[in-house]
């Protein structure tokens, strides 16, 4: 197990995140997810279970379904494979901010060797998520890549390979949300305590801030209407009416649209 980095920059009576301990069960298909993380900045963690820990890339942009479209993957330590069930907030200290099980599945390595493959910075292999299928490759840049300041080997790029599961679908846009709990992070912030988001807030300023300030108004406004739609619990009318709830806005219409797309997709 290589989780002292994971374990060092953690103080575990103050973060909700598992601390490591289980055990791995021999004999089940490989763990794969992605945690979209709303911290100092929006990204996507990466993580295989590989040898009883999961390998993680954070993702700045997230996944592309497009072969065109190579994205940067910081590899980062290696996290304990509890932790790919992870979903919530994290208060304070290293990576405080949101985190949201975006997608979670299996993977299955295209090479023989992982080991001589993640040396080598070629890792080949198919994923079997909600959100993300088909064949993909990790290529290490050695940090050539112009965006790594100081990345040195930590740079990978992550790409679609071409198959029936890749497309032009923007999948971070058209899959916003959590496959855990269906919900955005204003619904995992509000089903946590959005009160300490004004004193310890991971990102004031710019797009993040901004993004931030947005999402603890939205939490604080559903945790609001949760807890007077269970005070006044009376009975059918209470909360949103039939009718409003009934009424999609264009965004959720269209969000029902690209869903049926991608069903329509996966059954084929
Ligand atoms: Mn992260």
């Amino acid at each position: 197990m290589a989780l002292e980095e994971y374990k060092r920059k953690r103080d575990f009576k103050k973060t909700p995140e598992p601390e490591g301990k289980a055990a791995r069960k021999a004999g089940r298909e490989r763990f794969f997810c992605v945690q979209k993380h709303l911290a100092s900045h929006l990204h996507y963690d990466f993580r295989l279970e590989h040898r009883g820990v999961l390998l993680s890339w954070a993702v700045p942009k997230g996944p592309s379904l497009d072969p065109k479209t190579k994205r940067l993957a910081m590899k980062v330590e290696d996290h304990p494979i509890e932790y790919g069930e992870f979903e919530g907030v994290i208060p304070e200290g290293y990576g405080a901010g949101i985190v949201m099980l975006w997608d979670r599945g299996t993977w299955t390595p295209q090479v023989d060797d992982v080991d001589a493959a993640l040396k080598k910075g070629d890792l080949k292999f198919t994923l079997d998520g909600y959100k993300l299928k088909g064949s993909w490759v990790l290529v290490r840049t050695g940090g050539r890549y112009p965006g790594a300041r100081g990345g040195g080997d930590r740079s990978w790029l992550l790409i679609k390979h071409r198959d029936d599961w890749a497309g032009d679908v923007d999948i971070v846009d058209f899959a916003p949300k959590s496959v855990k709990s269906n919900g955005d992070f204003e619904d995992i912030l509000a089903g946590d305590t959005p009160a300490i988001w004004s004193s310890h807030r991971p990102a004031k300023g710019g797009e993040t801030g901004a993004m931030l300030a947005e999402i603890i108004e939205k939490a604080a406004r559903l945790k609001n209407e949760r807890e007077a739609a269970t005070k006044s619990a009376t009975g059918p009318r209470s909360g949103r009416s039939p009718q409003s709830s009934r009424r999609t806005s264009p965004q959720s219409s269209r969000r029902t649209q690209k869903n049926r797309v991608v069903k329509t997709k996966r059954s084929s």
